[in-house]
């Protein structure tokens, strides 16, 4: 616990698209962060960049978080002390900030057009420069440029030092140390009236009293621009962490082209939420010790800032897909069973999927797969003659098998896997044939397929009747 000061931290995201994997991992540091220091999360939506807004954005963030069971104090729906939540409900705010930077002669309006900005730059680039801006605006006299910005388009800029540098120890990084030489004259509002990223992010975390700042590294170098704007307001910059990227397998930034990335194609893939909060935990953390399987209070209890990685962590599907299984096996039965529920069609008899659960949940990593397992539940089978032929075996052979298996089950007073058992380990011996082969001819056929759950609690499932019908027809299709 940090003691004596009140730990409050944000996420703020910006919503351009559906919410992103690697959003979740840094949202998750900063739920798991307040959490254990008794803290408070704040949802902020920074929309200042209008041109990119996507209306499914802020459905999918409080689906996906809710989905995952990461919660938070104050946001757009939730409201709290220090509403509104969403950047554009608050220009006023940032006009009125930037005005005083302007009033106090830290900022000044600028009124250079997009031509003359675009043949800067040029010119600068032709003379392999550094590009920016050449403060041309700086020296239009003060009261002589609020005249003008009253009746002309302008932006607002910050007056950068030509020396010096400024510096944080960063959470994770540590020292990072910046020569302002190297920083322009940055805009702070816009022409629209909106403030650029830089200002709203500032004047917010100041005003919303964040704490601590935990955001994706990407935002790193955007920090002595905005240590300058604290400073220019006189106001102290939080403690920041800039938490790694998360990596495609390829060691970029994840994107879609290393496949799925928003959380609603894992949640429909079929991960359990458990399983992708624990992998996602571990992608940029390690806690220094073999342990890996984590719950959400786990990880509040365990995880720790300091132990984050300064390295991108890699996206690892195979990894995910074993904690997806690990989750699986680790739920309760009957949560299982409802958690399963969405995946399946909704006619097939709920009583029956309840008794498979104990027989398919070492089976799957991924709620998808039960379907498949266990279909022949719920419809018919008719393998082909190819597939019921057992190996090494002619269809002849194998028909006499079945044959056998339809005799001996039939006898058999109950069809308890054990008894199952042991009537087909009976054939075999008697037969000659090995175990598998068996059994592989008798799983086609009341099945219809190689891989399923284990056979004899299968056809336990399938109970006499279905079983010996399906060994009839296997037989019949045998017989050609
Ligand atoms: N709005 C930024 C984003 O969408 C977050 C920046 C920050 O956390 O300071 O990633």
């Amino acid at each position: 616990m940090l003691a004596a000061v009140t730990v409050r931290v944000r996420f703020a995201p910006s919503p351009t698209g559906e919410l992103h994997i690697g959003s979740v991992r840094t949202i998750l540091y900063n739920y798991l962060f307040a959490k254990q220091n008794a803290g408070a999360l704040v949802l902020r939506i920074e929309d200042t960049d209008q041109a990119r807004l996507d209306p499914r954005a802020l459905p999918s963030i409080y689906d996906g978080l809710h989905w995952l069971g990461i919660g938070w104090d104050e946001g757009p729906r939730e409201g709290g002390p220090y509403a509104p939540y969403v950047q554009s409900e608050r220009l006023a705010l940032y006009q009125r900030h930037a005005q005083q930077l302007v009033d106090q002669g830290d900022a000044y309006f600028c009124f250079c057009s997009k031509e003359r900005l675009d043949q800067l730059r040029a010119q600068q680039q032709a003379r392999k420069e550094l590009t920016r801006y050449d403060r041309f605006c700086r020296r239009i006299d003060p009261a002589t440029a609020a005249e003008r910005a009253a009746r002309e388009p302008h932006v607002v800029r910050l007056k950068v030092p030509d020396e010096g540098a400024v510096a944080i120890d960063d959470l994770v990084h540590g020292h990072v140390e910046w020569e302002l030489a190297t920083i322009e004259d940055q805009v702070l509002l816009k022409t629209d009236g909106f403030p650029t990223y830089h200002l709203a992010v500032v004047v917010d975390d100041h005003l919303m009293a964040v704490s601590h700042i935990i955001r994706g590294e990407e935002w790193l170098a955007s920090v002595p621009k905005h240590i300058l704007i604290y400073r220019a307001f006189g106001w102290p910059a939080p403690p920041m962490a800039h938490v790694p990227l998360v990596l495609g397998p390829d060691g970029k930034k994840l994107s879609k082209r290393h496949g799925a990335t928003r959380v609603a194609e894992f949640r429909e893939q079929g991960y359990l939420p458990e399983a992708l909060v624990n992998y996602l935990a571990l992608v940029g953390w390690a806690p220094g010790t073999e342990d890996e399987v984590f719950s959400l209070d786990d990880l509040v209890a365990r995880w720790r800032i300091d132990q984050v990685q300064r390295a991108g962590g890699k996206w690892d599907v195979e990894r995910l897909r074993w904690f997806g299984g690990v989750w699986i096996r680790r739920l309760p039965e009957d949560e299982l069973a409802r958690r399963l529920d969405p995946f399946l069609p909704p006619q097939w008899d709920r009583s029956v999927v309840r008794a498979t659960i104990p027989v398919i949940r070492e089976r799957i990593e991924l709620l998808t797969q039960a379907k498949d397992l266990i279909a022949f539940l719920f419809g018919d089978v008719a393998p082909e003659a190819a597939l019921l032929v057992a190996k090494k075996r002619t269809p002849e052979e194998t028909r006499t098998a079945i044959a056998r298996a339809m005799g001996s089950l039939s006898a058999l007073g109950s069809l308890d896997h054990g008894a199952v058992k042991d009537a087909l380990e009976k054939i075999a011996a008697d037969l000659g044939w090995k175990q598998g082969d068996v059994n592989m001819a008798v799983r086609v056929a009341v099945t219809g397929t190689k891989v399923g759950p284990p056979l004899y609690e299968s056809i336990e499932l399938l109970g006499r009747e279905r079983a010996l019908s399906r060994l009839a027809r296997a037989e019949e299709i045998l017989r050609g």
